[in-house]
């Protein structure tokens, strides 16, 4: 387990110009912000390995949808975003379950079984992330320096959830405002970091004690 000095990055400021790059070692699955490492120039940072071509994240599906919620954010397309950015938070969880799934030595085959069986993101984060990991979601999101994530990310979903759906119970909600949109922008640029982070605890780990 690593165990590094993690600042605390939350912040309120203006959301980034565009998806961070990040480069995932194909022998230990450590992903790295360092360009020279996925350009193959310098050995990677956590098992020294060199040689394979380290493989892109987010993927490309995920980055196209980021360059439709930032440019939807521009726009002033408040409900739009709030969807989207919720879509985009549930499919980057997605995407590190697989990865730490396929650290344990599951094969696509059990790896889609998995999540088919859990679609429900409730689920994903209450029952297979600790299933898997050990930790509850918000724990591990507090050690890495994103204790508030969680929370913000539940309050959020109530919101595109009130916006998309009759309540029984409130009625349905008729618009998101700007400041949920905010929101929603500063919980999708703190996922890259918060996601890379579980990634190299959980993932890295994994890939060393299980092989490949
Ligand atoms: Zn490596």
């Amino acid at each position: 387990m690593k165990q590094k000095s993690i600042p605390h990055t939350t912040h309120n400021g203006p959301p980034a110009a565009e998806a961070p790059s990040y480069f995932q070692c194909p022998e230990c699955g450590f992903l790295s912000a360092d360009a020279r490492f996925g350009a193959g120039e310098v050995p990677c940072p956590d098992c020294h390995s060199s040689g394979a071509r380290p493989r892109a994240f987010p993927s490309d599906r995920l980055r196209r949808l980021d360059e439709r919620i930032r440019h939807y954010n521009a726009e002033g397309d408040w409900e739009v975003v709030v969807i989207l950015a919720e879509t985009f938070l549930e499919s980057i969880l997605e995407d590190i379950i697989d990865r730490i799934l396929a650290a344990h030595g599951a094969d696509v085959t059990v790896r889609s079984v998995v999540l088919d069986g859990q679609r429900a993101i409730g689920a994903r984060i209450g029952r297979l992330f600790p299933a898997l990991t050990g930790e509850e979601f918000e724990e591990v999101a507090a050690e890495l320096g994103f204790r508030d994530f969680p929370h913000r990310w539940r309050v959020l979903r109530g919101a595109r959830n009130a916006f998309i759906h009759d309540s029984p119970f409130h009625g349905p909600q008729e618009k998101l405002d700007p400041a949920t949109a905010h929101e929603a922008m500063i919980l999708l640029d703190q996922a890259y970091k918060l996601f890379v982070l579980i990634n190299n605890r959980f993932v890295a780990d994994g890939f060393g004690k299980h092989g490949r």
